[in-house]
Parts: C-alpha cells; structure tokens; sequence
C-alpha cells in the first residue's frame, strides 16, 4: 500500500465525494441519480438526422420559446455556409450515412447565409426539413427561394409553427399580430407546392381529435393543402417545461418500461451550435437541450459519438416517458 500524508489523504477524499451524488438532489450528478443508482445513458448508433442550429435571434419571442429564442438572444450566433459546408464535407467523407439534416433556429430565414445553407443541403442530396414561423423573414426570399425549390425542392420541407388553428390562441404564444404574417406566408408555401408540415401544440389541453378537426376546417377555408389527420403533416407538441419533480431514468428502467435507448433522439442525431465569443461551433447531443454544457461534444462529428447519459429532467419527461416525439419541434 502506498504512503499517503494527510494532504494526499484529503485530496482523495474530496475526489471520492466528487463522485456522490451531492445533497440527492435529482438529475445532479452525470452518472449517479440521487439514490446512487447508475443513470441510464444512449450510444450513438448513426447519425441519421444532423440538425443544423442557425442562432437564436428570431423575429418574435414566443412565451413557450423552448430555446428562449426573441429579437434579442443571440446567445447561438449565426452559423455560416463555410462551416456547415465543413459539416457536410465531413460527413461524406467519414461516410456517416446521414439521411436528413434538419435546420433550425431561432427562425432559419433571419441567418443571412440561410439561403447559401438550404442550396448547399439539397445539392449534396439531403433531405432538408426548415423549421420556420413563415412570416416576413422568410417571405422576403420568396423569389429565390422558390427559384430553389423548383430545382431542387424534391427532398424539401417546410415545417411550419401554427400553434393552435384559433388566431387567438396562436397570438397568446407568438404575441399580437402574429397571425395574419404566419398565415399569408404558409398560404403562400401551399400556393406555390412546396412541401410542408405544420408544428401544432396541445397545450392549451384539448382532445387531439378535436384539435385536428380544428386545424382541417382552418386549412379547408384557406386552400391550405395538408391533410390535418396526417401524424406527419400536422404534429402536436407537447409543452416543455423544465421540472425536475420527474423520475430519473437508470439503467434498469429500459427493461423495466420496454423502452429501447435506440429509440432516443441521441441515439440517431446531433445538433451543431455556435455559442456567442466561441472560436468554432461545437456538436451537441439533442435539439433539446442547447445551453447545458454537459450534453456538449468536440467540434467535429465524429468527436460527437460518445456516450449521452440522461441527466435531464427533459430526458425523462420527453424523451423516456414521453415518447421522444419532440425531436424536431421549432
Ligand atoms: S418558437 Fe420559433 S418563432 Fe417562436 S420565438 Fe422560438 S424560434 Fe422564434
Ligand atoms: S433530451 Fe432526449 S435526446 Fe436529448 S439527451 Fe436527453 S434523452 Fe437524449
């Protein structure tokens, strides 16, 4: 046995603490839950979707804004087309086999290069989904934008945030004077064949029939062509609130609830963010949790393939227990 002297015998008490949970509160500690029992954790099987995060600012703040997006968070900066073209280099070149890449923001259409991006995307054969709110940063590229989607729209979509199908109920989260810019610019999407979805929320706690029936009568009175019974042209979201009065995921519970990690977002996709003052963007685990530096990687892909262990209440509330169906929410 080596000879300690009580400094060294200190030091290795304090490192042996480091690694208990500390006073048991949840989701404190990496690997441990609060009762020390081995948190649940997902491996990257295949980058599948690559989601590209186009800075925070948006031209509305949103009351439920899950990434607190607003006129002025710049928090994430705009990423450029020179960096996502690093991005998609990479992942031909490592032969990722991604399918989808994903973009979102903030609101995509405020990124100066969002254009340049969209054209890179679909050139190389993505399929490209744009999470947009449809109104005037978008519609001031309609020219170009159409332009695009003529020659190489196949593989596009549009997804669209229309929160509930009242413009009352739209304007509570997006704020006065919402509606009429969302609807003149989804109108003009439907118009001119673009494909899209819509991003609806529950929140407001009605049935998902009647929620639907209310979406087909506002999409039949506009011309709007999507089908508002379609689970993947019109998809309801769930709130997310941060709360940690949920239960922590170990390593049992996939058993226990028949849940495969295969099945989390984290086990298919990762998220490239541009931190404000930071040198280069860096690849993090999930859409959802963008600022919590403990879900952040490398800055390249394949540094990205490591281990995510599930210390997040949105783990367990979203993901876990909740089906995981946020995976791309605006
Ligand atoms: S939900 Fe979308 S539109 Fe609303 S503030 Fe956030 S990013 Fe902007
Ligand atoms: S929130 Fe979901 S996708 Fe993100 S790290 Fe947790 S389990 Fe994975």
């Amino acid at each position: 046995m080596e000879n300690l002297n009580q400094s060294d015998c200190l030091e290795q008490i304090e490192e042996a603490l480091e690694t208990i949970p500390s006073k048991k509160k949840k989701f404190s500690h990496y690997q441990k839950t609060a009762k020390g029992e081995d948190r649940a954790f997902v491996d990257l099987e295949k980058l599948e979707t690559f989601w590209i995060n186009t800075g925070t600012l948006c031209n509305i703040a949103c009351v439920n804004c899950y990434i607190e997006s607003s006129p002025k968070n710049g928090r994430l900066v705009y990423i450029t087309h020179d960096e996502v073209k690093t991005y998609l280099d990479e992942i031909e070149t490592e032969k990722l086999g991604t399918r989808e890449i994903g973009l979102t923001g903030g609101e995509p259409f405020m990124n100066r290069d969002i254009l340049l991006i969209i054209e890179e995307c679909l050139s190389r054969g993505f399929e490209l989904i744009v999470l947009t709110n449809a109104m005037r940063p978008m519609m001031r590229f309609q020219e170009k934008l159409l332009e695009i989607k003529n020659r190489l729209g196949e593989k596009l979509t549009m997804r669209v945030s229309v929160d509930h199908y009242d413009p009352k109920m739209h304007e509570e989260e997006r704020g006065p004077k919402s509606w009429d810019p969302m609807l003149e610019g989804l109108k003009w999407l439907s118009d001119n064949d673009f494909t899209i979805d819509i991003a609806g929320r529950t929140r407001w706690g009605e049935d998902e029939a009647v929620l639907r029936q209310g979406f087909e009568a506002l999409f039949n009175k506009h011309a709007i062509k999507i089908d508002a019974h379609s689970a993947k042209q019109l998809v309801l979201f769930p709130e997310m609130e941060e709360n940690q009065n949920v239960p922590e995921i170990t390593t049992a519970c996939w058993d226990i609830l028949n849940v495969s990690p295969s099945t989390m977002m984290c086990a298919n996709s990762r998220m490239v963010v541009k931190r404000k003052g930071a040198e280069k963007p860096a690849v993090i685990a999930c859409t959802l949790l963008p600022y919590e530096k403990e879900f952040e990687f490398e800055s390249t892909l394949k540094d990205s393939s490591k281990r995510t262990y599930l210390n997040h209440s949105y783990c367990s509330k979203f993901c876990v227990l909740g089906g995981g169906a946020c995976s791309i929410k605006e």
